[in-house]
């Protein structure tokens, strides 16, 4: 990217990140944004500073024939009239993860899927860790590839989470080891039918060789497509088959025939986990990482934040936060990961979803708070399922609520099956606020 020109479309933190790393490898960077520029920014000053052109409009008359590249944001579709004019004038468009894999020379891990994304990177990151190994993980994780990319060198690895929009953006990826955690057909209102988004999954293995190996659910509809046509050496992970080089086999995990540890020391619950674990120690298993590095993590690995989250026990009560449960299918997954009585918190935003598929998932589920805009279905559902329901406002009120009605070897549960636009800035926000109810709920008690 030496002396070249490059413009860069889209100012989120990954367009940014790009222009920095542009500016860093000698390239003259233009950054153009659909709306006008906070003069306050920190990070356009120093591009200001940098003598970077920055410009506050998308027009298409911004671009002409002297750039050698235009850096598209993943989320700016291909039909913007300023990408369609780069096609025209045949200005190669990369995205900014291209760029900042094009220097990258260590070993790169990259898993995609459409869901367990984030918690198997997750895990995979702290296994190589807790092996001494130098690992920096980025993507779709949160951090942008460009951030991270020019302070590493041939000796670290470069774990990356990847979206299938930033897959679709990586004509040229080629990772030592790629993990595909599912195949589900959601998203399918950008990829349109379901052959193009496992089109774009298949990005991931494209380029590999056969020094390279490519990890699969055994139990997806397009494995054995994927074995098919991958170049990459291929191993696959199941919960339920048992000949695969790491598995749940007699109440243990298993790795290459020996045991690496009982399943009940395992922190994570859920089926859906026990998938991600075996995905991620397939991984770490080919990264070189020692048994007792997995073992370590997976006595410690609590989830990710706001995924199905173990929190703590108190008075022999579990508490879990999942509040990233924004639709009705995680929501199931979450109640289905108990077999103990459960005390449900669930609703939020009102988007129209018919909340009666959670009915078979309330089996073992002992009462029910309802909160939020669906607040009145959840009551209904409740009802429905022969359930006690409790309604209250927000997740704030629900936590003295749940604490007031567990008994000891319950679990108490925020999953809300919906999005928590209605009273919250983000998922986040609407987990941390339940935690923080919850805990001073506790201590009051205690005191
Ligand atoms: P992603 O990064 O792909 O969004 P996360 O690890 O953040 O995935 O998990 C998000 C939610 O997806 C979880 O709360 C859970 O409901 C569901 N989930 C996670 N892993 C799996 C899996 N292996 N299979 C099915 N659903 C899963």
């Amino acid at each position: 990217f030496k002396n070249k020109k490059v413009m860069v479309f889209g100012w989120a933190r990954s367009g940014k990140a790009a222009a920095q790393l542009l500016t860093k490898l000698g390239s003259r960077v233009t950054v153009v944004n659909g709306d006008e520029f906070d003069a306050q920014d920190a990070t356009y000053r120093d591009l200001l500073a940098a003598d970077v052109a920055l410009i506050g409009t998308d027009n298409s008359e911004t671009l002409d024939s002297t750039y050698d590249y235009l850096i598209k944001n993943p989320g700016i579709n291909y039909d913007h009239p300023l990408v369609q004019k780069a096609e025209k004038l045949n200005i190669p468009i990369l995205t900014e993860v291209e760029v900042a894999l094009s220097i990258f020379k260590g070993r790169l891990i990259a898993v995609t899927g459409s869901n367990g994304k984030t918690t198997t990177t997750s895990l995979i990151r702290d296994m190589l860790k807790a092996d001494g190994q130098n690992v920096i993980t980025a993507g779709n994780i949160g951090v942008p590839v460009s951030e991270v990319v020019f302070d590493l060198t041939q000796e670290d690895t470069l774990l990356l989470e990847l979206s299938s929009f930033q897959l679709l953006g990586l004509p040229d990826i080629q990772p030592d080891i790629a993990l595909i955690t599912n195949i589900f057909s959601n998203h399918l209102d950008y990829h349109k039918t379901r052959a193009n988004y496992v089109a774009a999954k298949f990005r991931i293995t494209r380029n590999q060789n056969a020094n390279q190996y490519l990890i699969l659910n055994a139990e997806g509809q397009d494995t054995e497509k994927f074995k098919n046509e991958t170049e990459a050496q291929v191993l696959e992970f199941s919960r339920t088959k048992q000949h695969f080089p790491v598995a749940f086999s007699d109440d243990n995990l298993v790795m290459t025939d020996e045991i690496v540890m009982p399943t009940k020391d395992i922190k994570l619950v859920g089926p859906h986990n026990q998938e991600n674990i075996l995905a991620a120690v397939t991984v770490a298993n080919l990264a070189g990482v020692s048994k007792p590095a997995i073992r370590e993590v997976l006595k410690t690995f609590s989830g990710v934040a706001h995924r199905l989250q173990y929190l703590f026990t108190a008075g022999d009560v579990k508490y879990y936060n999942d509040s990233k449960a924004t639709d009705i299918e995680a929501t199931q997954t979450a109640l289905d990961s108990f077999d103990c009585p459960t005390i449900w918190i669930g609703g939020g935003l009102e988007r129209g979803d018919n909340l009666e598929r959670l009915l078979p998932n309330l089996k073992n589920v002992k009462a029910v708070i309802a909160v939020g805009e669906t607040q009145q279905k959840i009551v209904t559902l409740a009802r429905e399922a022969g359930k006690p329901v409790i309604a209250v406002t927000d997740v704030e009120h629900a936590a003295p609520v749940a604490v007031q009605l567990a008994s000891p070897g319950d679990v108490v549960l925020l999953s809300p099956a919906q999005a928590s636009w209605d009273q919250y800035s983000s998922f986040e926000e609407r987990g941390d606020n339940f935690v923080a109810s919850l805990k001073e709920t506790l201590n009051s008690r205690e005191d």
